[in-house]
């Protein structure tokens, strides 16, 4: 198979203790991949794993063929990987464009940053017009999306999203989740989505894994994960 990241038998966590066993998943370009589970489940330890903050126990993990355990954090905008961390962790006292600006660092987005910018503001007008504001004035879902821009700005091939749902109103995660699959359908853009808004996530996926006490449980299209009575009960309180 011709993955773009392909994780096999992957085991991490913190110490001792392990958040996760045998992760074994893969996405191919083009595609919105959920990871849904509750709690504690180990998503954000996933997504920590693969952008190179937490070293893994065992297992390995294939981006495009180059090794993701030995690559430092700092490579992978370099090699098209983003992350959008839990929260969004903007620079409050910076400007929206200053902290745009600073999405691509890496010598490969620098160049062309401007044309970027505007590219990204085209997705995102409400960015355009708020780009000289604080980013910590902005609304938690102007502030996620200012997130997601940011990444964006390294023109990544995979981006990876840490529960963009997290404190917004449904309104919001709707804007939120559809601004995702417009950037995927404008770019060649594969996403890797983490949350615990298990019915959302799966709405705009193409597939799913269902990650439950650091162990993948179910795998599939999302819409047979979506109407799989089991995990309505469990995770969608229907
Ligand atoms: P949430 O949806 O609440 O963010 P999650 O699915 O992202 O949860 P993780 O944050 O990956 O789950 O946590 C997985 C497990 O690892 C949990 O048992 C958690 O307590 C533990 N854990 C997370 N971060 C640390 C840490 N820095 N040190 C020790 N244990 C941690």
């Amino acid at each position: 198979m011709n993955a773009l990241l392909q994780v096999e038998g992957l085991t991490a966590g913190y110490g001792e203790v392990d958040a996760l066993t045998d992760v074994t998943l893969h996405l191919s370009g083009g595609e919105v991949v959920s990871i849904v589970g509750a709690n504690g489940a180990g998503k954000t330890t996933l997504l920590s794993t693969l952008a190179g903050l937490i070293r893994p126990h065992g297992g390995r993990a294939m981006f495009r063929g180059d090794d993701l355990v030995s690559m430092p954090a700092h490579a992978r905008p370099q090699n098209r990987m983003a992350l959008v961390p839990e929260g969004g962790r903007l620079f409050p006292f910076m400007s929206v464009r200053e902290n745009l600006e600073l999405g691509a660092f890496c010598p490969r987005a620098r160049a062309g940053k401007t044309a970027r910018m505007d590219e990204l503001f085209a997705v995102f007008p409400i960015l355009a017009e708020r780009q000289n504001q604080m980013a910590g004035q902005l609304s938690g879902g102007e502030r996620q999306m200012c997130a997601i821009a940011r990444a964006m700005m390294s023109r990544p091939e995979l981006l990876m999203l840490d529960e963009p749902s997290v404190g917004l109103s449904p309104l919001m995660v709707e804007r939120v989740f559809e601004t995702i699959r417009a950037l995927v359908a404008r770019e060649n853009l594969t996403v890797l989505l983490v949350e615990q808004n298990v019915g959302e996530a799966l709405e705009i996926s193409d597939r799913g894994y269902v990650l439950d006490h650091g162990a993948i449980v179910q795998g599939g299209p999302a819409e047979a994960l979506r109407n799989d009575p089991k995990i309505g009960a469990t995770y969608m309180g229907l």
